[in-house]
């Protein structure tokens, strides 16, 4: 046989989010003023108490290998959240720590899907779904939501999707990229539809702190005991705390597949970082008054960046209730030209924007969805103020 790369590896591509913020940084460091409304990550800093569980782990030594799984402490820790929050029991058996939340999800779907499996992705989706299934030899079936539809997939519609094949709906909620979140009632819906035939929800709840205008949000796995035995709930740090370097996540769900889950992890990766396991124990346990100051300056920015958008002439946005995302329809934009360039769609629009406006931005195809773009407000309102003006300009000089 000749050496080469395997087809799994083929199939997939590097995470559109990540190109994006590399293109934008190789701008700015020749010197272009670029403003940034590609990042993924809040651009606040750890919280100073995190930080320093952090310092006290390396200070005391605490530098070693820990369980493959994470620390029974960081366990107890996400047992205490999940039962306060969520109104969750899990035992021990029934968590894994890993290294982030997407790392969660990949072990997930290594630990779960064979080659032939279907697994439905309501789109928009976030970029890895599609890919990670891809990765262990599955099917993704994505299903298309509408902004009318509140970009929810309806109980109806997955029904209609679901086949023979089904193992498993991904469902995000709060969405990264649209900012919407999903309600309780919705929630319940699905979830007779996933036990009717049993599938499996993975369910990533990693926006679940960042939510505005009283939205209260639910886990599906809290809907019932039946539906609980079928869902793993991931979450994690990065968002809540402004941990996206530490690098911790966590999967709570039914014991068979968190032990799956657990062995790839030994076999892989191990224990997430030491350090970082102390800091989220922390960030789990000590004092959350960050996350209020942290949602009252994204909620300003929210509201200013949504209200402009709206104002643009052939953009239109529906108002985000969680994240930290506002996602635009710009198709009524496209057919029109500008600097002798025509804007036939969302990658066009990302393209002609950060190259004359100097906005960076992620196109909506990344996420399956072309009439759209994702703009993130984790950034100052003195630079959403700078950036709307410029994507302003160059949206009237479309003809
Ligand atoms: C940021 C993000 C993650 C991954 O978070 P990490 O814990 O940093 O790996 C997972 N899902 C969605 C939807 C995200 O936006």
């Amino acid at each position: 046989m000749a050496i080469g790369i395997a087809k799994r590896a083929k199939a997939i591509k590097p995470s559109p989010t990540l190109a994006m913020a590399a293109k934008a940084k190789a701008m700015k460091a020749q010197g272009i003023d670029v403003v940034d409304f590609g990042v993924g990550e809040p651009d606040f800093d750890t919280p100073e108490n995190v930080k320093q569980a952090g310092i006290k782990a390396i200070q005391t030594g605490f530098t070693k290998y820990t369980p493959a799984g994470g620390t029974d402490e960081l366990k107890d820790a996400v047992i205490e959240k999940f039962k306060r929050d969520n109104g969750l029991a899990y035992e021990k058996s029934q968590v894994l720590i890993s290294c982030g939340a997407k790392h969660s999800l990949y072990n997930i779907a290594e630990a779960i899907f064979d080659a032939g499996d279907e697994v439905i992705i309501p789109s928009p989706y976030w970029v890895s779904y599609p890919d990670q299934v891809l990765l262990n030899d599955a099917t993704p079936v994505i299903v298309e939501t509408t902004e009318q539809e509140g970009f929810r997939i309806s109980a109806a519609k997955l029904e209609k999707a679901v086949t023979a094949k089904t193992k498993a709906i991904v469902l995000n909620s709060p969405s990264n990229p649209t900012g919407l979140a999903y309600d309780r009632k919705t929630l319940e819906e699905i979830a007779a539809v996933a036990v009717k035939h049993k599938i499996y929800v993975i369910s990533d709840e990693i926006y679940e702190k960042l939510v505005y205008d009283g939205f209260k949000h639910y886990s599906i796995a809290s809907l019932g005991p039946e539906i609980k035995d079928l869902t793993i709930v991931v979450n994690g740090v990065s968002k809540s705390h402004a941990m996206t370097g530490w690098r911790i996540g966590y999967a709570a769900g039914p014991k068979d597949v968190i032990t799956a889950m657990a062995n790839i992890q030994s076999q892989s990766t191990s224990n997430p970082t030491s350090i970082s396991q102390k800091a989220s124990v922390e960030a789990l346990r000590g004092p959350q008054d960050f996350l209020a100051g942290m949602n009252a300056e994204f909620d300003k920015r929210r509201t200013y960046m949504v209200e402009r958008l709206n104002r643009m002439p052939g953009v239109s946005c529906i108002k985000p209730v969680g994240a930290f995302y506002a996602f635009p329809n710009v198709s009524k934009l496209y057919g029109k030209t500008a600097a002798g360039r025509t804007i036939r769609n969302s990658s066009d629009m990302a393209a002609y924007l950060l190259e004359e406006a100097k906005v960076a931005l992620v196109s909506g195809d990344s996420f399956g969805a072309d009439a759209y773009i994702r703009l993130s407000y984790a950034t100052s309102l003195e630079n959403i103020t700078k950036g709307l003006d410029r994507i302003e300009a160059a949206v009237k000089n479309l003809k």
